[in-house]
Formats: structure tokens, C-alpha cells, sequence
């Protein structure tokens, strides 16, 4: 028996399948998506068998076996293994990358060397306590303990490693380990509790009382529950225990993110009629089992959780097993409340806020059919069930779906197709579906299909949408208003802190600045070593780099012109903090930013306050524009909406008109009215107009226009390639050797043509020029950017045009970073 085995090597040269012979011992375990160790290369490595065959590719003298088994139960399943192929074929990422990102950061396992005897019957010439010790340790032990432990014997030891009486080994160690819980147990045959009451002496009560709580609760409790809940002492137990009355033994145990929470379970409520319509294709589309994505457009308020619900119900009902992924910062409590609320343990929730103890515990529950429900941010696509019914996308528009490191993938395209593999039915939910999937869903389906859109235009009980105002700030500024809040924002947050209802605030953080700037000459702080300016921590009063992580202390004069007229510009949202404050004395402000929300749980902490109504306003970044539901939110404040608009980036006017949306989404979802004000200085853009209007359909109808015109998505798809080297010229020779080879390539497919000639498949290849991050941890950066349209194999193609550069001897370590489908171009 041969195993096809991915190694853990991150290098190009490789990036394919080894051969292993599979002892004979493993045989009946070893499956495609086993996790083993192997050795490669004088160590032992992780990999994972992708393969079994009967007989080897190359010389089978040559082939060495796999040196440890390390789960039980693989952690990857047949279908995963050939999602990482074809992950590693579109997205240009080695198959090793791939296969990593599938699984918990707690079994990414690491060798560990450890020593033991080359023959058990054989201690050579090693003191007898030291060869007892190590056969007591299972005959491996870490070479530092060893020595930590038999100070005196380094010679021997040093000895014994020469002449081959002990011998060094290789394993792989897991991150993380499954955490083991004592637990008490009544005896499997046991006595009834009066005859068992007899071998206790009377006078021994804690013990009596102890045993009897036993016999009413169950079979078993952890052992530091039952000293809680009994009042029994450890000492009471161990005596029970000795007396064999009752068993103590060590458990695995399921680290549970929410053990100390209680969730109310709540019933499907009765559809509305818009839900209803929308629930039924679902519903259809679960029968049909074939893989069918659909976009469900929902105005924000319409009741999008429980029609995702009810298809969950639906499908599992099926037999089969779901997927939800929402944007990491939606997975607020109150979003899990209603997922648990419904379908209690049957939920596994995944979020990069546990830790990777908890996140590994989650993610048991579902290898181990325990759960059938997970709900988790983009990695949680890789949910390993073995029926997948449904997958639902909730907010697919946003970015955080797409991974900005290798493997750089879309957790939407992932699911695409992964539901393909399962004939599992998508669901990509919005108020303000992403251009690509919009686009997509309107094309017809193939085959005269209904086409793929789900509309649900409406809130749910006819509530109205909330009224929007749009205020020029640049009147303002004319009418001696030099405030960050127009007089009109003002008013009616007064009128708020005077009824005690409840207003949110949102501060674009991408337009506000955190740099120094001198006053006088109007140098600004940036890094040594990026093209970028450094970001001002007011807190540690220090200066940051983003990119590489370099810091340096805020300086107290101009660098340039030692003026000490320097200005330090703060987070946004502390300058709004503060200016409130004056304002409004007295005001109750929670803001929620980078700066407030670094502490575990400290995100909900906030929300919960703010739901209690401890504090009239939340203040905060893109953070609080999402899937907020509180009722006393009447008032939405947008202090500046034009911050994100100029950006050098083609999604500028479709993530404001998004963000927009989203926040003015959150008043007035109850019985309380909402209001909404956007202060903008360019109120006739269409993202503002559009989104004042709640009109999705004049935004998206202007938007394709100049995506048209400017030969952007949804109209062609995009690879960037980036390249980066310390040494300019030869960045700039090998970016230009690459561009002409990836042209000549397309140009033998008869591809190479501009993007409106009509031609129906056509690529155009733009650059090599200069990155808009010139220069980033001291690595000059260039980047070719491939635009095509039509059903081309653009990942083929480039990873073609890379071979030459990747394989033989390395380009002077000129490095590529190849990104499919780019959110941003930096
Ligand atoms: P969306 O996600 O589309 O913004 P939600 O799912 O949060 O909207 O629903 C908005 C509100 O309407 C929630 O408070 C929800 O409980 C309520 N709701 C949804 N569907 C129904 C229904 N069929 N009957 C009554 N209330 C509903
Ligand atoms: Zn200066
Ligand atoms: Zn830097």
C-alpha cells in the first residue's frame, strides 16, 4: 500500500505528491485526508495523504515509509482534499497552503526530537536510573529533560548518542492538545445506594451526603462540578473512590465558548408573505439537490436571519449538515443568540475571537457529528461535514470574505464550489448585493431556469424605511459652522438625548487620519522602511508602521525643521469623543474603534451595555454599521460620508453606497420611527443620492455604467501580480521578462487582445509599473495587473508564465504574489 503524501514545505519545487509505503500496523487506519508525519529530507515532517495506490510512481527501493499516524479520525475528508487541488489551481497558491488553511492553527503540528534507545534490550553502557527512566516514559524523551534531569551523566549520554545505544527521533507535536477533564463516575456494576451506604461509617456524613448526590444525578460529573453543586470535599471523593464506590477517570472534554450562557429556545415565527415566497424556492431548491447558488436581496430589516433559519430547519430535516458564514464583526452575541436560540447544540460557532483551544474544541464537534449547524467567519467554509444541504452567505458583499494572504481565496467562490461537490444549495445574502453577484444572478440560468435572484424588497411589517437627510457640509462651513456636526445633526441629537431614545454615530475611519504632521513645513511621519505614512497611537504616544511593524517614539520637533508646531492627529472617533463631550454635557458615549475592542469579548461588552441603554450613543467605525438590531435606535449619524469615496480604488463608490446602506439600515427596526443624517461635501454623488433614496437599483444601474466604461468588474475579472525585490533594476528586468512572457502565452492562444475589441474571449496584461505602495518593508514593488474577459483559464495561464521564474535556480529571490480576483489594488 502506497500513500500519496503532501509534505509541509512551502517551496514551489515542492508543491506535489511523495510517495510512502504505508506499514502494514496503519493500513486499516490510513485514509485520503489523514494527517502523518514523514520523513523528508533527514526530518520529519508533517503531510497529508491526498492518495492511496497499490504501487508506487517511482523505484520502490527508494520509497520510505510514513513514520507516525496522527489522528485517529482524519481531519480532512476526500471532498476537502480535492477542494484544496483546485484551490491551489485557481488562486496560484502551493496544494500545502491550501490544505493548511482547511484546518485548526491546533493541529498544525511541528517535528519534535526526542531521543530513546535504538534497541529496548540494549542500555549499553547507560546508568540503570537513567535507561529506567526513559523506558518509563515510554521509551522517548525530550533531550533537555534528560539532561535537566541527570546533570551528572551528560558524558554518558554524549556516549551513548556516539556508539548508537540511543538514538534521536523525529515526531510531530500538535499546537494544541485535547484538554482532559477529571471526571467522577458511579461504578458501571455498582450497588444500590443503601447497600453502598453501608460500607460508609455513620459517622463519615460528607462521604454519605456525597454518594447520595451521585446516585440522584446520573452517571457522571466533572469532578469540579460535583464539589460545587454537592458541597462535597475533594477529600470526601477520593475516600468514595478508594472505596470503590465511585470511579474517577480523565475525560476529553469540549472546551464550550458559551457553556455559561443560556440560550432561550425560540419557534419559527409565522413567514411574511415576501419571506414566504423567498423560503419556497429555497425549500425547492433543497429537493433538487444540485448545487444551485442564489442571491437573496433583502432591504436591511426585511427578516433575512429567519428565512435563513427556516431553510436551516429545512435542510436538516433533509439529513444533511449547514454552513453560515457572516462577516467576522457580526458574529456579535446577539447574531449567535439566534442561531443557538433555535437550534441549541446543535450549533458549532467559529470565530477568530476564541481561542484556538475553544476554536479546536468547536471545530471536534463538528468532525465528530456533534454538531450540524456551524456559523463562523470565512475559514468556517471549511466546516468538515460530509453532507453539506446549505451554505448561507449573510452580508456577501463585504470584503472580509476574501483572504488577503496566501491562499488568497474567496470564501464566496469557495463555497460555490464546494456546494458543487455536495449538491448543496448557496445562498449569498444582502441589502446591497456585491456587483459580481448581482450581475451573475440577473444573467439567466442555463437551461431556461428561473434566474437566481431572490428579492425581498420590503421590511418586515410594512415598516417604513427610514427617513434620510443629506446635509452639504460645505454650507455649513459657509454659514460659520466650523463644528464637525451640522447644526441639523445637533438638533436632532438633542431632540434624542431629551426623549431618551438612542442614537448611533459613524465615523468612516478609512478618511480620518491618525499622522503627524508639521504645522509649519508640513512634513509628515512615514516609515524608513515602506512608502507609507506611520499611524499615531495616542495612548503610547507612538508611531507605527502598518506594513512591517516599525515603531519609533512621537517626536516632540519637525525631523526637517525642528518647528515645534507639530500636530498629532488621533483616531477619529477619540477628536468625535471628545467634541461630544463639549457639546452635550453629560452626554453618555460608548465608542467602539480598534482602540476599545483589543480585549477578548470586549466588542460584546460594549454592545451589551449599549443595549441595556447605559449610554445614549454608540460612536464607531464600520464596526457598528452591521447587523445591529436595537429598538430604542432611533437617530443614524453619518459624520462624514465622502471619506471612503476618493480612494484610488474601483470599489470606492460601491463600499460607501454599501456602508450607507448599512448603517441607516440600523434605525427605526422597531416600533420606533428612524431618522437618518448623512453629512457629506459632495452630496450630488450618486453613492449618496442612491443610498438616501434606498434605491439599490439607480445606484447599481450608474455603477455598472462606469465599470463599463472603465472596463472594471463585473464587465472583465482581474489577477494582480505583484513582485518585489530590494534591488531595483533587477526588479524592474524580471516584472518586464514576466509581463512579456505571460503576452506571448496569451498571445499563442490567440487571447491577447484589447478588452473592447468585441472579441469574445480577450486579455489585456497592464505593466509592469510601480505598485501604489511603492516600497514596502524595505522591497522595491512592481505590478502587472491581467484583466480578461470571457472563460478563460487566467490562473493557468499565469501560473505558466510563472514556471520560468519559479523552477531552477531561484531569481535571486525576486519574490510573486499572485492575487485572483483582487478586492484592492495596493
Ligand atoms: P435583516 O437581517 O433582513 O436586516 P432581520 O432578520 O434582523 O432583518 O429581521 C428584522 C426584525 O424583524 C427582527 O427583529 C426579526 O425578529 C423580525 N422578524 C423577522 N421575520 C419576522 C416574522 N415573520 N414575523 C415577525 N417578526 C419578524
Ligand atoms: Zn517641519
Ligand atoms: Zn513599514
Amino acid at each position: 500500500m502506497i500513500a500519496k503524501v503532501i509534505v509541509d514545505v512551502p517551496s514551489r519545487q515542492t508543491d506535489r505528491p511523495f510517495d510512502y509505503e504505508v506499514p502494514s500496523e496503519m493500513q486499516s487506519w490510513l485514509e485520503v485526508g489523514s494527517r502523518v508525519g514523514v520523513p523528508f529530507g533527514g526530518r520529519v515532517l508533517q503531510g497529508f495523504v491526498i492518495g492511496i495506490a497499490e504501487s508506487a510512481s517511482v523505484d520502490m527501493s527508494r520509497i520510505k515509509p510514513i513514520a507516525e499516524l496522527l489522528d485517529a479520525v482524519p481531519p480532512l475528508l476526500p471532498d476537502m482534499i480535492e477542494l484544496s487541488r483546485w484551490m491551489s489551481e485557481k488562486y496560484c497558491c502551493s496544494w500545502t497552503q491550501a490544505l493548511q488553511a482547511m484546518i485548526p492553527a491546533a493541529l498544525k503540528g511541528k517535528e519534535e526530537k526526542k531521543i530513546g534507545l535504538a534497541d529496548p534490550s540494549d542500555t549499553g553502557m547507560l546508568p540503570d536510573e537513567l535507561a529506567d527512566w526513559i523506558g518509563k516514559s515510554d521509551g522517548l524523551v525530550k533531550l533537555d529533560a534528560l539532561l535537566a534531569r541527570f546533570p551528572e551523566h551528560v558524558t554518558a549520554v554524549k556516549q551513548a548518542l556516539g556508539d548508537g545505544t540511543l538514538v534521536q527521533q523525529s515526531s510531530i507535536k500538535d499546537r494544541l492538545s485535547v484538554k482532559m477533564v477529571l471526571t467522577v463516575f458511579l461504578p458501571e456494576s455498582r450497588l444500590s445506594l443503601e447497600q453502598a451506604l453501608e460500607h460508609i461509617p455513620a459517622r463519615a456524613a460528607k462521604q454519605r451526603e456525597a454518594l447520595a448526590f451521585m446516585y440522584e444525578h446520573g452517571e457522571s460529573m466533572p469532578l469540579q462540578d460535583m464539589v460545587q453543586a454537592s458541597g462535597a470535599s475533594a477529600a470526601s471523593i477520593k475516600a468514595l473512590v478508594e472505596k470503590e464506590l465511585l470511579v474517577l477517570r480523565e475525560v476529553e472534554s469540549g472546551r464550550d465558548p458559551y457553556a455559561d450562557r443560556n440560550f432561550t429556545r425560540t419557534k419559527p415565527l409565522q413567514l411574511m408573505e415576501g419571506q414566504q415566497a423567498v423560503f419556497s424556492r429555497i425549500a425547492e431548491a433543497l429537493e433538487e439537490g444540485e448545487g444551485r447558488t442564489m442571491l437573496l436581496h433583502g432591504v436591511t430589516g426585511s427578516g433575512k436571519t429567519e428565512v435563513y433559519l427556516q431553510s436551516i430547519q429545512y435542510c436538516l430535516e433533509q439529513g444533511r449538515q449547514a454552513i453560515v458564514l457572516v462577516p467576522e464583526i457580526s458574529l456579535t452575541p446577539q447574531m449567535v443568540e439566534r442561531f443557538k436560540g433555535r437550534f441549541g447544540e446543535a450549533v458549532a460557532v467559529l470565530h477568530s475571537r476564541l481561542s484556538s483551544g475553544e476554536r479546536f474544541d468547536e471545530w471536534r464537534k463538528i468532525r465528530s457529528k456533534r454538531a450540524e449547524v456551524a456559523i463562523g467567519a470565512r475559514s468556517a467554509i471549511f466546516a468538515p461535514f460530509e453532507r453539506i444541504g446549505l451554505i448561507i452567505i449573510d452580508e456577501e458583499h463585504e470584503s472580509s470574505y476574501k483572504q488577503e494572504e496566501s491562499p488568497k481565496y474567496h470564501a464566496r467562490d469557495v463555497a460555490v464550489r464546494r456546494a458543487k461537490q455536495h449538491g448543496a444549495t448557496v445562498i449569498l445574502g444582502s441589502a446591497t448585493p456585491s456587483m459580481e453577484s448581482y450581475a451573475a444572478a440577473k444573467r439567466p440560468a442555463q437551461g431556461g431556469g428561473a434566474p437566481a435572484l431572490l428579492p425581498m424588497p420590503e421590511r418586515v411589517g410594512g415598516r417604513p424605511m427610514p427617513e434620510v437627510e443629506v446635509v452639504d457640509m460645505r454650507e455649513e462651513l459657509r454659514g460659520g459652522n466650523r463644528s464637525m456636526f451640522s447644526r441639523k445633526l445637533h438638533a436632532k441629537l438633542q431632540e434624542r438625548l431629551e426623549r431618551g431614545e438612542q442614537s448611533v454615530l459613524l465615523l468612516n475611519r478609512r478618511g480620518y487620519s491618525t499622522f503627524v504632521m508639521c504645522r509649519t513645513c508640513g512634513h509628515t511621519a512615514s516609515c524608513p522602511h515602506c512608502d507609507i505614512s506611520l499611524t499615531y497611537h495616542q495612548k503610547t504616544r507612538v508611531l507605527r508602521c502598518h506594513y512591517c511593524g516599525h515603531a519609533e517614539q512621537a517626536p516632540k520637533e519637525c525631523p526637517a525643521c525642528s518647528s515645534e508646531h507639530i500636530r498629532y492627529f488621533g483616531t477619529g472617533t477619540q477628536r468625535v469623543e471628545e467634541e461630544l463631550a463639549k457639546l452635550f454635557p453629560g452626554i453618555r458615549v460608548i465608542r467602539m474603534d480598534v482602540d476599545t475592542t483589543t480585549e477578548k469579548h470586549s466588542h460584546e461588552k460594549l454592545l451589551k451595555r449599549f443595549g441595556e441603554r447605559q449610554a445614549d450613543v454608540l460612536l464607531g467605525t464600520q464596526m457598528v454599521a452591521k447587523g445591529l438590531d436595537f429598538p430604542y435606535v432611533t437617530l443614524v449619524g453619518v459624520i462624514a460620508a465622502d471619506t471612503s469615496l476618493h480612494l484610488p480604488d474601483f470599489r470606492a463608490a460601491e463600499k460607501t453606497f454599501q456602508l450607507l446602506t448599512q448603517v441607516a439600515g440600523r434605525a427605526g427596526r422597531h416600533e420606533l420611527e428612524g431618522e437618518v443624517v448623512i453629512q457629506t461635501y459632495t452630496p450630488e454623488h450618486y453613492a449618496i443620492t442612491t443610498a438616501q433614496q434606498h434605491d439599490y437599483a439607480a445606484f447599481i444601474g450608474e455603477e455598472l455604467r462606469h465599470r463599463s466604461m472603465m472596463g472594471y468588474p463585473p464587465y472583465c475579472r482581474l489577477v494582480l501580480v505583484t513582485m518585489s525585490h530590494e534591488q531595483l533594476p533587477l526588479l524592474v528586468s524580471v516584472s518586464s521578462r514576466f509581463a512579456a512572457e505571460l503576452k506571448e502565452l496569451a498571445e499563442h492562444e490567440g487571447l491577447l487582445a484589447p478588452l473592447g475589441s468585441g472579441l469574445p474571449r480577450a486579455l489585456e496584461v497592464l505593466g509592469p509599473v510601480a505598485s501604489p505602495i511603492a516600497r514596502m518593508k524595505d522591497r522595491y514593488r512592481f505590478q502587472v495587473v491581467i484583466k480578461y474577459r470571457g472563460s478563460i483559464d487566467a490562473s493557468a495561464l499565469v501560473r505558466r508564465a510563472l514556471q520560468p521564474f519559479t523552477e531552477g535556480p531561484p531569481q535571486k529571490n525576486v519574490t510573486f504574489s499572485v492575487d485572483v480576483d483582487p478586492q484592492v489594488i495596493l
